[in-house]
């Protein structure tokens, strides 16, 4: 009998989870270890943010699931790996600190075979000075922080309501963010809640981000087919920014955050400061804090993670430069090369670039969107995870593994720009590969026909489904396994 110990409950490791039990779960053991103790479809913290849904309609107990499921649950947080076991444990571990009420604190060691490491990343806000709910901005990463960046609007609206004029400002809070999608949803989602509450022109909105162009979103834009014309991501971001009036901000670090005060430095060299009544800034990624250790005890954390403090998998990790790269530099299986019985997938692999052309300001400052990892791509290597393990338990060193690079992966993207049943919308995108390959594609890096997008009414009501849909497969109903990731 094998163990499969699953780091992290998010989009990649619940998967994971769920199709761990189905494929080997009646002859192996399952184990999850996660230190909240709620799952979170994270997509829909946007709809918290301005208050349009609950806290308690995104996330649910994961216990009852694991419990229903027969898979361990040990609510805690992965802190060391022993890959190769030690003088005690001839098995390799996992050391973990519980945050289970019951038993918050204690140490524990879990014994694995096969290690998936989908711990997403640690919201590195301590990155940007002042950055964050710890200082002067409000985030929507999590359900928690997206309740408190819903009542800080409410009371910027009924300022506004009250005849204040307002300055709103949203965006990423670093040189090095990803996740500019969710930045430009809030965005949107804010200024459609404005409208609604019948203040629209008491506000200035400004979307801060270090995109040199808007509509880049981390992955170097994408040229679309659009009723049959070819059009690009940044054309038609740019026409929502003016038809909506919201002023941009491009290619801009944050260098730190003060009361009402954003300080930033852009690509060319300007330095400026934004004042705000209202600020959402998203932080810089970086992996959690785990290390790792062999068997006399050493740390080896510096070859089983990137300086990210991300896990390195079988991607090229050489440095070359940007120009460089090719689509085959991505990770294909998410093994790690040193111990090829743990796997990283979802936000915790470590990307070998970036997608998007990285930049320095003038003095230096590194002003480069890192790739995205959205949820489509985490679920997908959550499962290829899983599935590699199950050959690998059956054939052993003839394991044939599967691979699913994101050089070779579509990605569905919906991003909203307001809720509502009937005035709401959202952008609808696809994109074939989510990296760009340019062997294969020389125009754009994608397939034009394959890459496509669309705003409206019905993008609502697609993420709206979505959202309903996850939480279904998630909650491991009826037929789960049968809705995609
Ligand atoms: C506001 C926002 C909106 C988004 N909207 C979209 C969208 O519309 N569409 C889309 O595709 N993507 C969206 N994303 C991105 C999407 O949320 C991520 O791609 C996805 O959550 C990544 O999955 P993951 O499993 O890698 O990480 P996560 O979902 O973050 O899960 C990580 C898990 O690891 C746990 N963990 C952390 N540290 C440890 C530790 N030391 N030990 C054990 N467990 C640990 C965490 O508690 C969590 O359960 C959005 C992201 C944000 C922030």
């Amino acid at each position: 009998m094998a163990t499969v110990v699953i780091l992290g409950a998010g989009i990649a490791g619940h998967t994971a989870a769920l199709h761990a039990k189905r494929l080997l779960g009646k002859s192996h053991e399952i184990v999850v270890i996660s230190p909240n103790s709620k799952w979170n479809w994270i997509p829909s913290n946007i709809w918290v943010g301005v208050g349009k849904m609950t806290a308690e309609q995104v996330t649910f107990p994961l216990a009852p699931i694991y419990a229903r499921k027969g898979i361990t649950f040990h609510q805690g947080l992965a802190q060391k790996i022993f890959p190769e076991g030690n003088s005690d444990s001839k098995r390799p571990f996992v050391e973990i600190t519980y945050t289970d009420p019951t038993r918050v604190g204690e140490v524990a060691h879990v014994q694995y075979d096969f290690l998936v490491n989908a711990t997403g990343p640690k919201l590195n806000f301590a990155a940007t000075q002042g950055l964050g709910p710890g200082g002067h901005t409000v985030s929507v990463c999590t359900a928690g922080h997206a309740v408190e960046a819903a009542k800080s609007l409410k009371d910027v609206i009924a300022d506004m309501k009250a005849g204040k004029k307002k300055q709103i400002a949203i965006g990423v809070g670093h040189g090095t963010c990803t996740c500019e999608g969710a930045a430009f949803e809030y965005t949107f989602n804010v200024e459609h809640e404005l409208r609604a509450a019948g203040v629209r022109d008491m506000a200035e909105i400004y979307y801060l981000t270090n995109e040199y162009e808007l509509g880049d979103f981390g992955v170097g834009g994408l040229v679309f087919t659009q009723e049959g014309f070819q059009t690009s991501s940044k054309l038609w971001t740019e026409s929502l920014f003016r038809e909506r009036n919201i002023h941009a901000i491009l290619g801009a670090h944050v260098s730190k955050v003060e009361a009402g005060v954003i300080f930033y430095e852009q690509v060319d060299g300007t330095e400026a400061t934004l004042s705000f009544d209202f600020a959402m800034l998203l932080p810089p990624f970086r992996g959690v804090d785990l290390k790792a250790f062999d068997f006399a005890g050493t740390d080896i954390s510096d070859k089983l993670f990137a300086p990210s403090g991300f896990m390195k998998v079988d991607a090229d990790y050489n440095g070359k430069p940007y120009e460089e790269w090719l689509a085959d530099d991505w990770p294909k299986n998410y093994r790690n090369p040193l111990f090829p019985n743990i796997f990283a997938v979802g936000i915790a692999f470590a990307p070998p670039h970036q997608i998007s052309k990285p930049r320095k300001s003038p003095k230096g400052t590194l002003i480069a969107p890192s790739p995205p990892r959205t949820g489509m791509p985490s679920g997908i290597m959550g499962k290829l995870a899983i599935l590699s393990i199950k050959e690998l338990i059956e054939n052993g060193p003839f394991a044939q593994v599967p691979t699913a690079s994101m050089a070779d992966m579509g990605a569905a993207c919906v991003a909203s720009a307001g809720s509502g049943l009937r005035d709401g919308s959202a952008a609808s995108m696809t994109m074939y590969p989510v990296v760009p390959d340019f062997l294969k594609y020389p125009n754009s890096g994608r397939s034009a026909p394959d890459t496509f997008g669309e705003i409206g009414l019905s993008g609502h009501w697609i993420k709206l489904l979505l959202h309903y849909m996850f939480i279904y497969k998630a909650k491991a109903r009826f037929g789960w396994s049968l809705i995609p990731e």
